[in-house]
C-alpha cells in the first residue's frame, strides 16, 4: 500500500497520531540502492508506537502533555530497524502513556479495530495492532507492561510476542513502569514477527538491564521449528474458571485439542496464586509510573502532566504516590513485591514440568468503542491473564485461535526466562496447524 492511501484509509482507523512524512524519498532512496541493500527487513514497512523516540518525528506517548515533543534521537529498536533497511510508515496510536487496555484513552481519538468494526482494539498498543490488521504496515513495534502488545493483537486477529525481560533494549522508551516494560513485534504471522524480533533484540549499552547473550540465541526466525512433537503443554485450571466469555473458552479449547492432535503432549497444572495477580501488577504500575512520570513537571518537556492528563493517568498517579509515601509503603508496596516474587516462583515451578504454558489472552470480548465503564477494576479485568508474564519476567506470544461472532481471539503461548525460541516454535508450529 503506498503511503498516500495509508494516510486516506486511516482517517477511518486512526492508526496512526503521525505519519513518516520523509517515507517516500526513503522508499524510493531503498529502490535505488537496492542491489547494494541487504537489511532483514529491507523495504518493510514498520508502525512504531508513540512512546518510542523516532527522531524528527512527533513522540507524544497520545497524551496532551508531550502533543508537541520532537524527538532528537532514535531508540535502540528504531536503529537497528534502520539499520537493517526497515521504512518507518509513522508513529502509531496508543493508550495515553500506555495506560488502558482498549486505544480510548489516547488524547488523539480512538482507533478503530480493522478485525472486528466498531470494536475497541484493546491497548495500550492499539495502533500498532490496528495499522497490522489493516494491512498499512508489515509489522510494528509495541510495548508490552502488563499485556500491551498481547492484548490488542487477540482483538485485531494479529501476532504479538513480549519477550523476556532484558532480551531487547528498552533504550528510547518512554517508562510505564521500567521493571515491567519490554518492547516487542507485532505481525501478521510469526515468522514476520520474529524477523522483526531478530532485527531489534540483543546486547546494549545503553541500557544496563538488557542481556549479553550468546549470539546464537538471538536467531530467532533462523531457528524456526514448527514441530509441536517433542514440546510438553500445560493448562491451568483456574485459566477457566476466570474467562468470561463461553465462546472463548470454546475457541482456546479447540485450539489445545489441535495441539494435541498435532502430537503436542497437554498436562494439567496449577497457579492458586492467579487471583492476586492483578492487584500485585497495579500496585507495581502505580508506584513506579508515579516515579517514571516525574520528569514531566512542565519544565522540560510540554505541559506539567497532572495539569493536562486523562483521568486513568491520573489515578496512576495520585495512588502511586499515596503507596509511595513511607507511611504506606509497607502496607502496600513491600506487600505488592513480596506477592510479586511468590507468583513468579510458582510460575517457575511450573516450568520444571512442562515447555510452554498455554492461556487465553483476555477474559472477553472486546467491549464497543465509547461503551462507559465507570469502574476502572472492569478495564482491568482484561490483563488478567496477560500479566503473569511480565510479572515473571517470562516470554510470551499470542496466534490468533478463531473467532466469536467474527471477533478474533488468540491463544497465548508462555515460556520459562531466556525460552522465547521455544515459545515462538510452538507459536509456528500453532499457526501452521
Ligand atoms: N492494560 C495494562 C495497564 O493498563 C497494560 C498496559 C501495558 O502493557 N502497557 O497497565
Amino acid at each position: 500500500m503506498e503511503i498516500s492511501e495509508i494516510k486516506e484509509k486511516d482517517e477511518k482507523i486512526n492508526a496512526f497520531i503521525a505519519f513518516n512524512n520523509k517515507f517516500k524519498s526513503e522508499e524510493e532512496g531503498l529502490k535505488r540502492i537496492n542491489l547494494s541493500v541487504h537489511g532483514k527487513l529491507k523495504g518493510l514497512k514498520v508502525g512504531v508506537k508513540s512512546n518510542m523516540n523516532v527522531s524528527g518525528l512527533k513522540i507524544t506517548c497520545a497524551s496532551k502533555t508531550l502533543e508537541n515533543y520532537l524527538s532528537f534521537y532514535d531508540a535502540t529498536v528504531v536503529e537497528r530497524v534502520k539499520a537493517n533497511n526497515g521504512l518507518i510508515a509513522g508513529m502509531t496510536n496508543m493508550d495515553e502513556f500506555a495506560c488502558g487496555s482498549s486505544g480510548e484513552t489516547s488524547y488523539f481519538n480512538p482507533t478503530q479495530n480493522p478485525s472486528a468494526p466498531g470494536h475497541i482494539p484493546g491497548g495500550s498498543s492499539s495502533g500498532s495492532a490496528a495499522a497490522v490488521a489493516a494491512g498499512f504496515v508489515d509489522c510494528a513495534l509495541g510495548s508490552d507492561t502488563g499485556g500491551s502488545i498481547r492484548n490488542p493483537a487477540s482483538h485485531c486477529g494479529i501476532v504479538g510476542f513480549k519477550p523476556t525481560y532484558g532480551v531487547v533494549s528498552r533504550y528510547g522508551l518512554i517508562d510505564l513502569a521500567m521493571s515491567l516494560d519490554q518492547i516487542g513485534p507485532m505481525a501478521k504471522d510469526v515468522k514476520t514477527a520474529s524477523l522483526l524480533l531478530e532485527v531489534i533484540a540483543g546486547q546494549d549499552g545503553k541500557d544496563a538491564t538488557c542481556l549479553n547473550l550468546d549470539k546464537n540465541f538471538y536467531t530467532f526466525h533462523k531457528n524456526l521449528d514448527e514441530n509441536l512433537k517433542n514440546l510438553k503443554f500445560g493448562y491451568a485450571k483456574e485459566f477457566d474458571d476466570l474467562i468470561s466469555d463461553a465462546g472463548i473458552k470454546n475457541v482456546i479449547h479447540k485450539a489445545i485439542d489441535k495441539i494435541s492432535s498435532a502430537g503436542g503432549e497437554i498436562v494439567n497444572v496449577s497457579l492458586p496464586d492467579l487471583n492476586i495477580a492483578l492487584p500485585t501488577y497495579y500496585l507495581n504500575v502505580y508506584v513506579e509510573f508515579f516515579s517514571a512520570t516525574r520528569k514531566f513537571d512542565g519544565r522540560r518537556y510540554g505541559y506539567k502532566i497532572e495539569d493536562v492528563c486523562g483521568e486513568e493517568v491520573l489515578r496512576r498517579i495520585i495512588l502511586g504516590k499515596f503507596i509511595s509515601q513511607k507511611e504506606n509503603a509497607k502496607r502496600y508496596y513491600r506487600k505488592a513485591i513480596m506477592a510479586r516474587t511468590l507468583i513468579k516462583k510458582e510460575i517457575s515451578e511450573i516450568f520444571k514440568n512442562i515447555d510452554v504454558l498455554l492461556s487465553p489472552t483476555v477474559p472477553k470480548l472486546p467491549h464497543k468503542i465509547g461503551e462507559k465503564i465507570s469502574d476502572p477494576r472492569v478495564m482491568y479485568a482484561y490483563d488478567i491473564f496477560t500479566v503473569l508474564a511480565n510479572l515473571a519476567g517470562i516470554p510470551a506470544g499470542v496466534v490468533p485461535a478463531g473467532k466469536i461472532d467474527g471477533i478474533p481471539t488468540a491463544l497465548q503461548f508462555m515460556g520459562n526466562a531466556l525460552g522465547d525460541q521455544k515459545v515462538l516454535n510452538a507459536m509456528y508450529g500453532f499457526e501452521n496447524l
